[in-house]
């Protein structure tokens, strides 16, 4: 891949759009970092954020006063993920309602992951929707959302095999849902693959690709290796010998991010959904070097120029 391929589209930002993730803050400490981060993010103005929901529903509160105070605070989008673990139907339909009421009009449906965390084994709850397709259901029964749903590419940890995978993500989108957000990857050719065979089994949703910067390699690499996504040879040897210098992880990190978008958007790709665990600075950049600026940037750009 030659980066300075991609300095010579400076039109790539009118054709991209991104979305921002973050999960509710536990601690003062936490909140505040969280409000740096979104009021930096903020003018690049992205298409939605969304506000994770931890196992079991264990953030609802929590999720639920991050997504008010970005609807009450910012002229952001918050899209609200919601998960069916642990709760019969009349509780998620009544959490649903709650966001409703708020004036949440996004959400991200998935199944979720049992409380004992990824990797135990999953069981519904007997009155609960049992998957992240039923959960979409309810959800389009419940009023005109938009709803976001979560795809594999390197699929799901628990599925027997790609046919079972994409048979969900099928079912998501028969009952409603307007886009799917695929867990991170560092393969752009698996992406690009699993793209083509939804299309083969008839998913024609937009499959918009997940990015996490690495913002610390070796938690990055003990998370994929639990949620089955792979992390590269390559991708070890660039982040090799920097665990104590955090400086250079950065500055390594936002190239390794800014090469996987700009690779993406040269394959067509013109929407993507940024992980930013609650930090700024690297998705910044990325947006910046792909043309996502803040029209402070851009007036600063031209007052120079
Ligand atoms: P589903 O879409 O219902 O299923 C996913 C796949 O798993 C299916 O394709 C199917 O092949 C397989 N599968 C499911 N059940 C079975 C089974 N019983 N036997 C065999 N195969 C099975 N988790 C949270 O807790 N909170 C969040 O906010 C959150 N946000 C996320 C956002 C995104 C974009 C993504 C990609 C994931 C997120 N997750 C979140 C993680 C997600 O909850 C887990 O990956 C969970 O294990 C599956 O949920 P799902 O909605 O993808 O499940």
């Amino acid at each position: 891949m030659n980066q300075f391929r991609f300095s010579r589209r400076p039109d790539i930002g009118d054709k991209v759009r991104v979305s921002f993730e973050f999960f509710p803050p536990k601690s003062d400490e936490m909140e505040a970092r969280l409000w740096d981060t979104v009021t930096r993010l903020e003018p690049l103005k992205p298409k939605f954020v969304s506000v994770t929901y931890g196992a079991g529903g264990s953030t609802r509160e929590r999720t639920a006063r991050t997504v008010k105070r970005i609807l009450n605070e910012t002229t952001l989008t918050p899209a609200a993920h919601m998960t069916c673990v642990d709760a019969a139907r009349h509780e998620v339909d009544a959490v649903i309602q709650e966001f409703a009421g708020m004036g949440v009009t996004r959400f991200v449906a998935l199944r979720g992951d049992p409380a004992e965390g990824v990797g135990a084994s999953y069981r519904p709850h007997p009155d609960g929707y049992a998957n992240g397709a039923e959960l979409v259901g309810a959800m389009k029964g419940a009023g005109d959302f938009d709803i976001s749903v979560s795809a594999y590419p390197e699929k799901h940890p628990e599925s027997p095999d790609f046919a079972t995978d994409f048979d969900m993500l099928k079912r998501k989108a028969d009952n409603g849902a307007t886009r799917a957000i695929t867990q991170f990857f560092f393969d752009n050719d698996l992406y690009e693959r699993y793209v083509e065979r939804a299309r083969r089994a008839g998913i024609y949703i937009p499959i918009v690709p997940g990015i996490l910067p690495v913002h610390n390699f070796t938690q990055v690499a003990n998370f994929s290796a639990r949620c089955g996504a792979l992390v590269p040879a390559w991708l070890a040897e660039r982040f090799e010998g920097l665990q104590n210098d955090p400086q250079t992880h950065a500055l390594v990190a936002s190239a390794v991010a800014a090469e996987q978008v700009l690779d993406l958007v040269e394959r067509g790709v013109g929407d993507f959904h940024f992980y930013t665990m609650n930090r700024a600075d690297l998705v910044f950049a990325v947006c910046h070097m792909i043309g996502i600026r803040s029209h402070e940037a851009e007036a600063a750009g031209s007052a120079a120029a």
